[in-house]
């Protein structure tokens, strides 16, 4: 068996956890932000709805800043108030909703799952967190120990980036946070830490610290409720040499949690010494053609082709621009010729390359993929009418296009 963690990178003292929680919760209690799914956890008597609600919210946070999802999450809930509503949404009609907030197969997972909960568990929502994990698509061990603890007061640790950055500089945690060992690690303490009788607050609490306090780049560790527990900032206080022996390194090059040796404390940067993560791959390159096809509508005003993207992939489901991805090293030219081409099979009359207007082009980040969009325009005098059987494409006004289920890239362009 691998040899435990040593105890200086833990939680090991029952009193100082019991100091911890308590500080903690205090500083929760009279510093938290006001946020609209937090209001309905705390006073909703349903049980199901509480669940449903903070679910919502916390599949709206992933990647998305707080700020950005109240609007998206306070216009879900009145739309779709309970698990029954969004089960009988559309797709169409969740992906018009969720368009602009990004990651679009989340809208997508909690639909399904929302239908699932309907159709086989009678309407009632799973109530453990190894239950929510095991039955709901989408619900991932964060999200599962998030709703648990949130919404039925479960004892369970959660474990999100804020909280990792937390932890790992409460315990001194240099060795790679997106290693499986270190994150199994950081679970364990999670649910060590969690506080038995306010597990939801207690979660909620140490998330926010990390949100608002023990934050990426500047924390403001004089304002810290936990910082008597803190080891990074002990470390910070002391410098270097440290005379307090709980503060060292472990031992250089055989602590499994320690900074590794190659790349051992920085003074200069302080608690930023933690968390560190292995360097991430640099984002693919794309590169695609898009063509803003407009013509006079019936009343004369512009209406624009929007075609519809596959039902699975990168912006599944979503309305787009023709477009079509490119070879890196295309000549202009040859990129002309193929874009006239897929044009042409959408709206089933030749299309001349030349008449392609070259606009721009839009850049736009994806998570993993460095997308350039080369834009072109062309307007059709002739009128157009779509192959029925084609039901994967309309002509939008401008005002329609806003209204569609379209990702924030097309936006752009
Ligand atoms: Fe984070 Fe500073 Fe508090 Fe430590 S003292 S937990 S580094 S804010």
């Amino acid at each position: 068996a691998p040899a435990p963690p040593p105890a200086r990178h833990l939680f090991s003292d029952p009193a100082e956890v019991e100091v911890l929680r308590r500080n903690l919760l205090a500083w929760y209690d009279r510093c938290k932000r006001d946020l609209p799914w937090r209001a309905l956890a705390a006073t909703e008597p349903d049980a199901d709805r509480r669940g449903y609600a903070v679910w919502v919210s916390e599949i709206m946070l992933q990647q998305t800043q707080v700020a950005t999802v109240i609007d998206y999450y306070n216009r879900w809930m009145q739309k779709w108030p309970t698990l029954q509503a969004l089960a009988q949404a559309s797709l169409e009609e969740v992906n018009e909703l969720w368009a602009g907030l990004g990651y679009y197969s989340r809208g997508k997972r909690l639909q399904e799952a929302a239908r699932k909960v309907v159709s086989e568990l009678a309407g009632q929502m799973p109530r453990t967190a190894e239950d929510l994990q095991k039955l709901l698509p989408g619900v991932g061990r964060y999200t599962a120990g998030a709703i648990a603890s949130i919404s039925y007061g479960q004892a369970t640790g959660v474990v999100d980036g804020n909280v990792i950055r937390v932890l790992c500089r409460l315990r001194c945690i240099g060795a790679d946070s997106s290693s499986p060992s270190v994150i199994d690690l950081l679970w364990d303490m999670a649910n060590v830490l969690v506080d038995r009788s306010r597990p939801g607050d207690f979660n909620q609490a140490l998330m926010e610290l990390g949100a608002t306090v023990c934050v990426p780049k500047a924390p403001l560790c004089r304002e810290c409720p936990v910082k008597q527990h803190c080891q990074a900032w002990r470390r910070k206080l002391f410098g270097k040499p440290p005379p307090v022996p709980d503060v060292e390194d472990c031992g250089v090059g055989d602590c499994p949690l320690c900074p590794p040796a190659m790349e051992p404390w920085d003074s200069s940067l302080g608690v930023t010494n933690f968390p560190r993560k292995a360097a991430k791959k640099p984002p693919r390159a794309m590169r695609t053609a898009t063509c803003v096809l407009e013509r006079r509508g019936c009343h004369g005003a512009p209406e624009y082709l929007i075609v519809q993207r596959p039902s699975s992939g990168l912006l599944a489901g979503l309305w787009e621009f023709p477009s079509l991805p490119l070879a890196q090293d295309l000549q202009e030219e040859k990129e002309q010729e193929e874009l006239a081409d897929h044009l042409q099979a959408w709206i089933g009359q030749p299309v001349a390359a030349k008449d392609l207007q070259f606009i721009g082009e839009v850049i736009h980040i994806f998570s993993h993929i460095h997308q350039t969009y080369m834009v072109y325009s062309l307007h059709l005098n002739r009128d157009v009418t779509l192959d029925p059987a084609l039901s994967l494409s309309r002509w939008v006004t401008e005002e329609e296009f806003h209204a569609s289920a379209v990702s924030t890239a097309m936006k752009k362009v």
